[in-house]
């Protein structure tokens, strides 16, 4: 083969694989197959699975959010239930997978609807329920009803009329619990009023992992909702004294330099405030004032677009 030859032979396998490229990006995505729940090993007898950086849809199941487990000598502790109950199921089959162990205990680090859902497969397969007890205030509200309405609704039929909200069946009303399960102790502390009133977090001392709900999030924008940044930014703090070895947040991957993740968090929360501060007592119109901040150390993560503005006009309002 001349050169020549080589040369046509080569642009003709260069378009065949920009095809296959072209081809690939425009399959839709309902077509891919959903994430499958599954554990990861992250220091001795601690997992977690991963939810998807998305928003809940059928598609994805609700499995958006990620949830953990502590194996013990005497039984496994999960950290929040994923969100919808088949998920849930198949985090039962995952800690099967790893451990005889039965599951003992759940620890809902708030009642966020991504997070609760499976609740009622682990209560069934007789796990014992601990939640702070702020999030009582959650399972009467309006805002429950409509989001599992809507959740009936969007997420059909992971989310279904059988799934129901279940309160907890040990509210906390200390701010510090340590659970001793086996030789394990498990460290619980409520850290709200944060991302909601009842925020916990849970850290392991044996393995230095902190499990921190949705107080910290990899990855992507956290949803501030309405929030107190100011008490979360200070939790924050708290959390970064411990000096965690592993953190599992609430969505995203897990991190191995959680003391950066915390700090990242940190500057977002105290970045919103700052300036949103600035433009309420300027009296400077919020859509001035967002035009006007520096976003680009964060306009990167993903659902940025999804959230950041909605954040930052809360924050506003807040100040
Ligand atoms: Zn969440």
């Amino acid at each position: 083969m001349n050169l020549r030859q080589l040369g046509s032979r080569l642009a003709a396998l260069q378009g065949r694989i920009l095809m296959t490229l072209c081809v690939a990006a425009a399959l839709p995505s309902a077509q891919a197959e959903p994430r499958p729940v599954k554990a990861v090993e992250v220091a001795k007898n601690a997992w977690f699975v991963q939810g998807e950086a998305a928003l809940g849809s059928t598609a994805n199941r609700n499995f958006i959010s990620n949830a953990g487990f502590v194996v013990t000598d005497d039984g496994v502790v999960a950290i929040d239930a994923l969100g919808s109950p088949a998920l849930a199921t198949e985090l039962l089959a995952e800690i099967r997978r790893v451990t005889p162990q039965p599951l003992r205990y759940v620890i809902l680090t708030h009642y966020h609807a991504d997070h609760i859902y499976g609740l009622q497969v682990l209560k069934a397969a007789g796990a014992t329920i601990l939640a702070h007890e702020s999030g009582k205030a959650y399972l009467n509200s309006d805002t429950a009803r409509q989001r599992l309405q809507s959740s009936r609704r969007d997420i059909a039929p992971w989310i279904d009329a059988d799934t129901r909200v279940v309160p907890a069946d040990r509210w906390l009303d200390q701010e510090d619990l340590t659970l001793r399960v086996g030789t394990t102790d498990i460290q619980v502390r409520h850290v709200g009023l944060a991302h909601t009133p009842e925020d916990l977090v849970v850290y392991v001392p044996d393995s230095g992992v902190l499990f921190a709900g949705d107080l910290v999030f990899r990855g992507r924008i956290p949803f501030v909702g309405e929030a107190d940044s100011r008490h979360w930014i200070e939790s924050l703090g708290r959390l970064i004294e411990i000096r965690p070895k592993v953190l599992i947040p609430g969505h995203g991957p897990a991190s191995t330099e959680p003391v950066a993740d915390l700090e990242l968090t940190r500057e977002y929360l105290k970045y919103l405030r700052t300036t949103m501060a600035e433009a309420a007592r300027n009296l400077e119109p919020f859509d001035d004032a967002y035009a006007k901040a520096d976003w680009s150390r964060f306009e990167h993560l993903p659902l940025f677009k999804a959230a950041n503005r909605m954040n930052a006009y809360n924050t506003y309002l807040l100040m």
